[in-house]
């Protein structure tokens, strides 16, 4: 899920389109430094701030479909179009025309579209991209993740 650019693409075949992302300052933690990052453990989401949320994250058209942004009929439609449609509906920030890889949009402070800002949890969980169902397993820094502690 959520790096810049060539960093990405070099490390990862999920996440080739990251930007330039704020530097957290309240941990020590830094999301675009995947040394810093933490070996994953099961028990640790309970007490992220869902840092991984605020990764770049990329999805494809079987998701748009799961997570009910078009329909299953428009499965075919060119990819072009339908990021035409969601990204004037605010829904993605960034479309790869080469791979046909959506991005979705991301807050100013980085935090995902669809992440309560309060709970710190998806407000879609249920349907979520598959991106975010193989985090950390598949990422930039494979069985790590960026844990950053609620306050
Ligand atoms: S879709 Fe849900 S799990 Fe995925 S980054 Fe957004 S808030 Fe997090």
């Amino acid at each position: 899920m959520h790096l810049l650019s060539q960093f990405s693409e070099y490390f990862s075949p999920h996440l080739t389109g990251f930007k330039q992302m704020n530097t957290p300052t309240t941990r020590s933690i830094d999301l675009d430094r995947i040394e810093t990052w933490t070996k994953y453990r099961k028990t640790l989401c309970t007490t992220c701030q869902a840092s991984c949320c605020r990764l770049p994250v990329e999805v494809w058209t079987e998701d748009l479909i799961r997570m009910e942004l078009i329909d299953p009929f428009e499965k075919n439609d060119p990819p072009k179009q339908i990021a035409k449609k969601l990204r004037k509906a605010g829904i993605i920030d960034h479309f790869n025309y080469k791979n046909a890889i959506f991005f979705l949009a991301r807050r100013a402070n980085d935090d995902c579209l669809y992440l309560d800002e309060t709970t710190r949890r998806c407000t879609i969980y249920d349907k979520r991209p598959q991106t975010c169902r193989n985090h950390p397993q598949i990422g930039p820094r494979a069985g790590y993740c960026a844990y950053q502690q609620q306050d």
